[in-house]
């Protein structure tokens, strides 16, 4: 498995795959990867014949206040990971090689950016859909995998795929758990002890929702507040928000019905972590 850091290398590879007819899976992340990155690799391996892994800790969707600089790294550690499942080439750019001096376009997706995860991080899903967008036209990919764990970016991509006509399909794949429910997700290393367990409130409520809305529950009110109370049992979380929206287009819903996205954002300390369930009744 090659390594490669600069735009021309990469389309270079990618054009000798396409002149012998094989089909090109992307799948973009920004590194230190677990199980929920290779879940998405496995996919694109069913469908692919050539799989294009980008790592690159995009600066443009971190705010001044977030983490970009003591975002983790290991290249190393996930070229291994990477290769044992099955990338043929992993794509690593260095920042000045995806914003040269003097850098000026972005793509914006207007309205479903500026709720849910963009009310607090703004300017996040424009540096998002930026970077995307450049990823898809450097790679040219026939499809591109992205986590439902991070369900609004995949919805704000799909938006930018079809409002922007880009030829290729977007394939949004399950969230992967530990096993005791927490998602998987590279920044819950930043978690001491206390936090990692406190941080199963997450996954509990969500899923208590789920059961509540199976078993019938339809009024949208009653299960946000049933989430908050299960969050507020945890003394260290901080809620950014719970929202109940429809699965596709994030829009507001009256009550429960349809395929549904119960969403959530708590801090625990300076960590912000996030989690979601679909339903559909
Ligand atoms: P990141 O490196 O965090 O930007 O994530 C890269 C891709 O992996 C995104 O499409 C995420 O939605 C996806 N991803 C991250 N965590 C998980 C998870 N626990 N399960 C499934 N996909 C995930």
């Amino acid at each position: 498995m090659k390594i490669v850091k600069t735009i021309k290398e990469i389309r270079e590879i990618v054009l000798q795959q396409q002149k012998k007819g094989r089909t090109i899976g992307l799948v973009p992340t920004m590194g230190y990867l677990h199980k929920g990155h290779l879940s998405l690799v496995e996919a694109a391996r069913r469908n692919n014949d050539f799989i294009v892994m980008s790592i690159f800790v995009n600066p443009t969707q971190f705010g001044q206040n977030e983490d970009y600089d003591k975002y983790p790294r290991d290249l190393e550690r996930d070229a291994r990971l990477a290769e044992d499942a099955g990338v043929d080439v992993i794509f690593s750019p260095e920042v000045k090689e995806m914003y040269p001096e003097g850098y000026k376009t972005y793509v914006n997706v207007e309205g479903i950016t500026e709720i849910l995860c963009g009310k607090s991080r703004p300017g996040h899903f424009r540096g998002v859909t930026t970077i995307v967008c450049k990823l898809f036209n450097i790679v040219k990919p026939d499809r591109a995998y992205f986590g439902q764990k991070d369900a609004q970016q995949a919805a704000v991509i799909k938006k930018m795929v079809s409002d922007l006509n880009l030829d290729l399909e977007i394939v949004t794949c399950p969230i992967v758990r530990e096993e005791d429910g927490l998602a998987m997700s590279s920044r819950n290393v930043y978690l001491d002890e206390q936090q990692r367990k406190s941080a199963l409130i997450l996954s509990k409520a969500l899923f208590e929702a789920q059961r509540q809305v199976l078993e019938g529950e339809r009024n949208k009110q009653k299960i946000r507040d049933n989430i908050l109370k299960m969050l507020h049992t945890e003394k260290t979380a901080e809620v950014d928000y719970v929202e109940i929206v429809n699965a596709d287009t994030l829009e507001e819903i009256e009550e429960i019905k349809g395929k549904v996205l119960i969403a959530l954002a708590v801090r625990f300390g300076t960590t912000r972590l996030i989690d979601n369930v679909i339903v559909e009744v």
